[in-house]
């Protein structure tokens, strides 16, 4: 195949400075990576542009942020042999060209200077393998020695060396090629598919904060079903997620069946992708059953049921956020939230919706009910097209009475409308156990709807339930 031309790629400015300083040094160099990809799959513009020198990237990065204006940040990073220019928007990365050799228990390999082909053989894929020339002689000619460009036209993961090698080397490679099938909607080559499952156990030496970046853009996907098919098919999901794969499956007793909630969950996860790219909720929607495995069980009369799994399930959130090393901040919190609560407004949805009830998500979501009601939402996945017209209705309802009853109750971040010091104070009372009562007393009348959250009728209120508690008012 003739190799072609490709200097609409480098219209920008920036690689005419690259181009000028490459030159002056003497060295080839070229745009190597995500960027040529995604230029010829026309994925918009990429910002990051990874440079390779083949030579010093240290020196090449400091001559161009030499030629640069406005005197750019240049980082440098001797120990890695690179470098980094943050110009605008764009951040351009310098790396010396080299040939790599690893260890069997690390993932950080043994380095050398090399040729531009040498640099091309240990990079993952044959699509992050593709060179654009930046030297004038041959300025925009593309380096595919591995035949990346009919991968990109065949939509295909493949790596430029023999797989098992290459994911043994760097086992975040099988991360990788799964986070590009799900991004690109690509095919991982079976050779490919092969040799992650061979290699899957060393998933193990990859730290945990490259394993949840990689599963955080795999949720970010559109669909990230793909991925997760993916991670499961291949036996990497039993190490990283084993609370998922433990949903796995269908059990039948007494004819009895419950339905499958791995399969299930890869579904909530999907429909929620079309209504939100909050990751956080995506996160909620791929962990809101993992408390039915270990609830799971039969009974004689009521066949299966997973009791309390709501709550059993928050518990393990924070235990799966400790293990993967993420944060245990309010993001873990609003994930604990979503799954603790995600049954809240399917009761709701399957029976007559009561202000009262609306009432009480309200007070207990606050100012999360909008995102709950989104998950929800996608956790119908029946194929029964009348239920799920039904569903979709009773929802639609709720989210309405939400507004209503919003607007009239104001409960989502509910104030007492009387402090206890009021209630102290009328009554001619020191601290007591009193004061809570009355105060939930009040709290529940609302919310029950007895009485409007305003002050008035909650004064009132106080002064019946303190008399009935045998109190006197303060003359
Ligand atoms: P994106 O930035 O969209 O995730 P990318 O291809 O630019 O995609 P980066 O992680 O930015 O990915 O890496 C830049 C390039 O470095 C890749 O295109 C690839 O050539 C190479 N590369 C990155 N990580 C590895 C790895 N673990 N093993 C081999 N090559 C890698
Ligand atoms: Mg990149």
């Amino acid at each position: 195949m003739p190799q072609q031309n490709h200097k609409q790629a480098l219209q920008n400015p920036i690689f005419n400075i690259l181009s000028e300083a490459a030159d002056e040094l003497n060295v080839e160099s070229y745009v190597i990576g995500g960027f040529v990809r995604d230029y010829l799959l026309k994925r918009g513009n990429p910002k990051d542009i990874d440079v390779v020198a083949v030579g010093s990237g240290i020196e090449l990065a400091k001559k161009v942020a030499h030629k640069l204006s406005g005197n750019p940040k240049i980082s440098v990073f001797k120990n890695f042999g690179t470098a980094m220019i943050k110009h605008g928007d764009l951040e351009l990365e310098f790396v010396g060209a080299r040939k790599e050799s690893y260890d069997r228990n690390s993932r950080k390999p043994f380095v050398e200077d090399g040729t531009l082909q040498e640099d091309q053989e240990r990079r993952d894929f044959t699509i992050n393998a593709l060179a654009l020339s930046l030297n004038k002689s041959n300025f925009g000619e593309l380096l595919d020695p591995f035949n990346g460009v009919i991968d990109l036209e065949d939509k295909i993961i493949r790596t430029p060396l023999e797989p098992g090698i290459t994911y043994s080397d760097d086992p975040l490679r099988m991360m990788r090629a799964i986070r590009f099938a799900t991004q690109l909607d690509f095919v991982i080559e079976l050779k490919s598919l092969q040799a992650i499952t061979e290699n899957k156990e060393r998933i193990q030496i990859v730290s945990k904060e490259r394993i949840v970046d990689e599963l955080n853009k795999i949720l970010a996907c559109p669909k990230p079903s793909i991925g997760l098919s993916l991670l499961h098919k291949t036996g990497l999901l039993d190490y990283i997620l084993p609370e998922l794969t433990a949903l796995e499956g269908i059990e039948e007793i007494e004819g009895q069946r419950h339905k499958d909630n791995f399969w299930h969950t890869l579904e909530v996860v999907d429909n929620i992708a079309k209504t939100t790219e909050n990751l956080w909720l995506r996160w909620a929607a791929l962990l809101h059953d993992i408390g039915k495995a270990p609830t799971k069980k039969f009974h004689k009369k009521i066949g299966w049921t997973f009791h309390a799994h709501e709550f059993i399930g928050s518990k393990m959130v924070y235990k799966l956020f400790k293990r993967l090393r993420m944060p245990l901040n309010d993001k873990m919190k609003f994930v604990q939230k979503m799954v603790l609560m995600s049954s809240r407004p399917i009761v709701l949805a399957e029976e007559f919706v009561t202000d009262s009830a609306v009432r009480r998500l309200v007070f207990d979501a606050g100012d999360f009910v909008d995102d709950l009601m989104t998950l929800c939402e996608a956790d119908i996945t029946t194929k029964n097209p009348k239920k799920q017209k039904k569903y979709k209705n009773n929802f639609k309802m709720v989210r309405a009475k939400i507004i209503e009853v919003e607007e009239r109750d104001h409960v989502r971040n509910f104030q007492p409308p009387i402090s206890g010091e009021e209630i102290m104070n009328f009554f001619d009372l020191k601290p007591s156990k009193e004061i809570g009562i009355i105060k939930a007393a009040i709290k529940e009348a609302i919310l029950e709807g007895e009485i409007p959250n305003e002050y008035e009728a909650a004064k009132e209120f106080m002064v019946q339930k303190g008399i009935k508690l045998g109190l006197t008012p303060k003359p």
